[in-house]
């Protein structure tokens, strides 16, 4: 569906926000698309609190990812001791 704001962007209905807000998502009204959501104010904080857990956790992974490869390297210097 087309959003009812900006009639351009993709917006999405209100069973893909609710499935959204279920998985620790912010609630968004159906027919408004992320970047009129970002616009208004009153949603504005729920979307960037959202938006900041998000960056957290890719954050946390790449580090996880990152952190494998050492521990791999640890134990291949320890089995040449
Ligand atoms: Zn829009």
């Amino acid at each position: 569906m087309i959003c009812t704001r900006c009639g351009s962007a993709e917006a999405h209905t209100e069973a893909e926000y609710t499935a959204l807000a279920a998985k620790g998502g912010p609630t968004l009204p159906a027919g408004i698309c992320f970047r009129c959501a970002w616009e208004d104010p009153a949603l504005h904080k729920a979307l960037s609190e959202w938006a900041e857990r998000k960056k957290a956790e890719t954050y946390r992974r790449v580090r996880e990812f990152l952190v494998r490869p050492l521990e791999f390297i640890d134990r291949l210097v320890d089995g040449l001791r």
